[in-house]
C-alpha cells in the first residue's frame, strides 16, 4: 500500500474531497483490518483503520500494487558515470573558454575529454528518459549495459590521467 502522494506535501492534508470508489475503499479497509501496515508518510500503524485516511498525519491512502523488490540499482549504476561526466564537462567549460579567449587554449586532448563528458552526460539523460525500457530488459542485459558504461568511463578516466600526467 502506498500513500496518495502528489500535492499532499504542500497542501494542508484534509480528508479526500474527490469521490472515491467505495469498492476500492472497502478493499483498502479490509486489507489493513488484520495486517500491520504502516502509513507511507508517518509510519503510523494503520491496523483497524476505519477511514481511507491516516489517523495520525491525515494522509489520504489508497490501495496500490507494488513490485515485491524494485530494482533500480543497475539503472542508477548505468546513469551515474554519465551524470558525473556531464557535470565535470560543464564545470570544465568555464576555464576552457577563458584560456581560449586569452589566446592560449588548452591542448586538444582537453577538448576531447570535454566533448566526451558532454556526450556521456546527454547519453545518461537519454537513458533516464528511457528508464522504463531499461528496467524491462532482462537482468543480464542490464548488467552488461552497466558494465560497458563503467568500462568506457574508467578507460576514459585512465586516458585523461595519462594525458594529464604524461
Ligand atoms: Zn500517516
Amino acid at each position: 500500500m502506498r500513500g496518495f502522494c502528489g500535492d499532499s506535501m504542500t497542501l494542508p492534508s484534509a480528508p479526500p474531497t474527490q469521490p472515491r470508489d467505495p469498492e476500492e475503499v472497502e478493499l483498502l479497509l479490509q486489507f489493513v483490518r488484520e495486517r500491520n501496515v504502516h502509513c507511507p508518510r508517518c509510519d503510523y500503524n494503520l491496523r483497524n483503520l476505519s477511514q481511507p485516511v491516516c489517523p495520525e498525519c491525515r494522509e489520504p491512502l489508497q490501495l496500490t500494487v507494488g513490485a515485491r523488490k524494485p530494482r533500480f540499482g543497475l539503472l542508477i549504476a548505468s546513469i551515474a558515470p554519465g551524470i558525473f561526466s556531464g557535470i565535470a564537462a560543464m564545470m570544465l567549460c568555464a576555464p576552457m573558454t577563458i584560456t581560449t579567449l586569452r589566446g592560449n587554449g588548452p591542448p586538444w586532448p582537453v577538448y576531447m575529454v570535454d566533448a566526451f563528458g558532454w556526450l556521456s552526460g546527454f547519453f545518461a539523460l537519454g537513458l533516464f528518459a528511457m528508464r522504463f525500457r531499461f528496467l524491462r530488459l532482462p537482468l543480464g542485459k542490464q548488467v552488461t549495459c552497466a558494465a560497458v558504461i563503467w568500462f568506457i568511463h574508467v578507460t576514459a578516466f585512465m586516458i585523461l590521467l595519462a594525458v594529464a600526467f604524461h
